[in-house]
């Protein structure tokens, strides 16, 4: 497969924008087609900008490595890079998370995972609740102890706005919202994208990273991904100053900072059959039963939770592949067409990787690094 000239980028969340970014710095021409009204307002809008390798549950081994690799990228140049390129700034703190132990349980499962960590090479801490409080001293619930984890987070919307920024000063990037693919055909010098309107798009090669949709785009594999919901609450505090630091666990509930009022709170993992269109159609509700959910799983980490202003829910879904590994690759049956989706809980943390180990494939400047696990080819696709 020669070096192509024009890659079509079919859809424009996080994973997507991330690749036009990657690509079309490489001097690459990059269509970015989404059908919304605008970029990253998919699951991607969801997301709370933890980065997390370590305290995901799904990611082991190789993949969880190359999540890691991932937010190291972060630390080093793809962060910088687009806030200079955008001439914007973006609250990153790499200040780790704190994993809450309550019960004797917990502390074994933190000392199994801090040792598993360490001995992969990774930075992970056992500290008392002393020590804990000394961190974080608004952490004033009844905990035994905690694990800290060299995990950052990221202030979504504002590396989000970077990044588009950042994609519009690249000439070689064209953008087309409202625009639903709807065929492929594959030709011999060519790939041609047909959407729903009609237009067409003549592309070398097509990265298709949709996240989860329910309309199948014809002569493309459908993916056979699950939906895993998360539903979360915004809490802002009422003197406007931030009371946590660090994004911290326990159990079920999490809470992400940021480095103004919010906090973003989350609890659920919950996987579901395809929701009503109703649900879907409606992200920015959630039901009773679990916004108490959230807030009960949430009064661990803060106790006073009950005092905090309610600002925003809403809820969506991760897509998740049966054996929660991403497909992240190009087809054997036709290597100009590339799969990059199912990354679950890590998408945002997963951003800067994907998009360099897909730009590296289809440029080969480099060796793209995906672990092989992620091959879209352990799929049979009908
Ligand atoms: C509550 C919650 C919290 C989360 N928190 C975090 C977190 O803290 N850290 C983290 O790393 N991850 C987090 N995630 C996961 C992360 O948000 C996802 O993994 C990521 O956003 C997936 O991005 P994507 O680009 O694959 O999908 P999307 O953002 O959904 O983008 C896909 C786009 O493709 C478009 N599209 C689909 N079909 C077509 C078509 N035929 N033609 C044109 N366009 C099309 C869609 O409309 C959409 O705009 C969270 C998820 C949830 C639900």
């Amino acid at each position: 497969v020669k070096t192509p000239t024009t890659v079509a980028v079919i859809g424009g969340g996080i994973i997507g924008c991330s690749i036009a970014w990657a690509l079309g710095r490489a001097g690459v021409r990059v269509l970015l087609i989404d059908d919304r009204a605008a970029p990253l307002q998919g699951i991607s809008a969801a997301g709370f900008g933890s980065l997390t390798p370590f305290s995901d549950p799904f990611y082991r081994g190789e993949a969880r490595d190359f999540a890691a690799r991932s937010v190291q990228m972060f630390r080093e140049e793809w962060l910088a890079d687009i806030c200079s390129a955008s001439r914007s700034s973006v609250a990153f703190k790499d200040l780790g998370l704190i994993q809450l132990c309550l019960t004797t349980e917990d502390e074994q499962a933190a000392v199994d995972l801090s040792s598993e960590l360490i001995a992969a090479g990774y930075d992970a801490r056992l500290l008392s609740a002393v020590e804990t409080r000394r961190l974080e001293p608004a952490l004033s619930g009844t905990y035994r102890s905690a694990l800290w984890m060299n995990e950052p987070w990221v202030d979504r919307a504002e590396y989000f706005a970077a990044l588009l920024g950042a994609i519009a000063t690249l000439s070689s990037v064209e953008q087309f919202a409202r625009t639903k693919i709807v065929e492929l055909q594959p030709r011999i010098d060519s790939l041609r994208l047909v959407a729903a309107d009609g237009r067409e798009f003549e592309c070398d090669a097509v990265v298709l990273c949709q996240g989860l949709t329910t309309g199948a785009i014809v002569g493309v594999p459908t993916l056979p991904l699950q939906w895993v919901r998360g539903d979360a609450i915004s809490v802002h505090t009422t003197n406007g100053a931030p009371i946590l630091t660090r994004h911290v666990y326990c159990h079920k509930g999490f809470i992400t900072p940021r480095d103004h009022s919010e906090m973003l709170l989350g609890t659920t993992y919950e996987p579901e059959d395809l929701p009503s269109d109703n649900a879907r159609a409606h992200r920015d509700r959630i039901a009773l039963a679990d916004f108490k959910r959230i807030i009960s799983a949430n009064c661990a980490i803060l106790p006073g939770i009950d005092s905090l202003e309610v600002g925003a829910v809403w809820r969506n879904w991760r897509p998740t592949a049966p054996d929660e590994k991403p497909v992240l690759g190009a087809l054997q049956s036709d290597e100009r067409i590339l799969l990059a989706n199912g990354f679950i809980g890590l998408g945002i943390t997963l951003s800067p990787a994907v998009a360099v180990a897909v730009a590296n494939q289809l440029t080969r400047s480099a060796d793209p690094a995906i672990p092989a696990t992620f091959s879209p080819n352990r799929y049979h696709y009908s």
